[in-house]
């Protein structure tokens, strides 16, 4: 029978503390891949706690990475209480709350430190992996998932514990990331935590709405670009001023709804707040005639293609 091992290297800041998540040392877990795809030949000794190598001891996998995030997702589900308390509490919210009772007296003064042990656990990084000095390949971290300052081991395991911690249908919450996007997990909950009703229909008449609103969000920055591209940076010598109807269009106006992209009527009603605000500033009667003049030279130019190519001076700009 072989006997033989080896262990992986121990930094001296690190002696004496478990690899998963940090606690101090009570057993090394002797790891042998399974399904061994590398042909591992001794197992590999890892630093544990007491906590930490009864979890090791009952999980077959075929990497070391994969048995630290096996390892994590046992604490975060044992210690999935004590990690709530930070969903729903802040440190300050829990010193004044007025528990009464023993027990629940207990829970404010040791809820918090709770919360912090049980954090710092699943958040514990360990150190990087080597034998003899020579670094272990392979070993990633590429796939954690990080929200609210806790580490999760995958999208996928954020996603499970999160619905549990706030009480949101798992397939529901995954619908809500797939649209959102995985960087949204704060704004995902919040939509899924105003959801009215969790029924199959009142969920799906909530993402067809976040969907169209998703949309609409979609449509407005693509609107947005494009009038920046429109936008320009203009000297107010390169303007002609005209007079249409009676009416001096001002080339200050002109200039800036060159800059702003406000080139149609209806751009510039989009804009029109935007437009008083800036020409406020000199008198409300100038901002009146600027922008009644600019609306005068927008429609000309929308009802009178003809006049805008033979006759508008300004029309190299647009
Ligand atoms: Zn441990």
């Amino acid at each position: 029978m072989n006997t033989s091992y080896v262990s992986i290297d121990v930094p001296f800041e690190f002696r004496h503390t478990c690899w998963f998540c940090g606690e101090p040392y009570y057993e090394s877990h002797a790891f042998m891949a399974k399904p061994n795809y590398d042909d591992q030949v001794e197992p590999i000794m890892v630093p544990c706690c007491q906590e930490c190598f009864s979890f090791a001891n009952d999980i077959k996998v075929s990497s070391l990475d994969i048995l630290r995030d096996k390892v994590k997702e046992k604490l975060h589900k044992k210690y999935q209480k004590h990690l709530q308390i930070g969903v729903n509490w802040t440190k300050e919210e829990l010193e004044d709350s007025e528990f009464e009772g023993k027990a629940l007296e207990g829970f404010r003064e040791s809820g918090w430190k709770m919360f912090e042990i049980a954090k710092e656990r699943v958040n514990y990084r360990g150190w990087a992996v080597s034998i003899d000095g020579i670094p272990v390949e392979g070993l990633t971290t590429a796939f954690q998932f990080e929200f609210d300052g806790i580490v999760y081991t995958s999208l996928n395991h954020a996603v499970t514990q999160l619905a549990t911690a706030y009480a949101i249908p798992q397939p529901y919450l995954e619908q809500v990331i797939e649209l959102v996007g995985r960087d949204k997990m704060a704004y995902a909950l919040r939509f899924c935590k105003t959801t009215y009703g969790y029924s199959p229909a009142e969920r799906e008449t909530s993402l067809a709405s976040l969907r169209a609103l998703l949309a609409e969000e979609k449509a407005n920055q693509l609107a947005s670009t494009i009038n920046k591209k429109r936008a320009k940076k203009i000297a107010i010598s390169e303007i002609k001023e005209l007079i249409l109807h009676r009416t001096m269009i001002s080339p200050y106006a002109i200039q800036w709804a060159l800059e702003h992209g406000a080139t149609t009527l209806q751009l510039l009603a989009e804009q029109e707040d935007a437009f008083f605000e800036h020409f406020n500033q000199e008198s409300e009667l100038t901002a009146f005639t600027y922008f009644n003049g600019l609306q005068i030279y927008l429609e000309q130019r929308e009802i009178d293609p003809e006049w805008v190519a033979q006759s508008d001076p300004n029309n190299h700009l647009f």
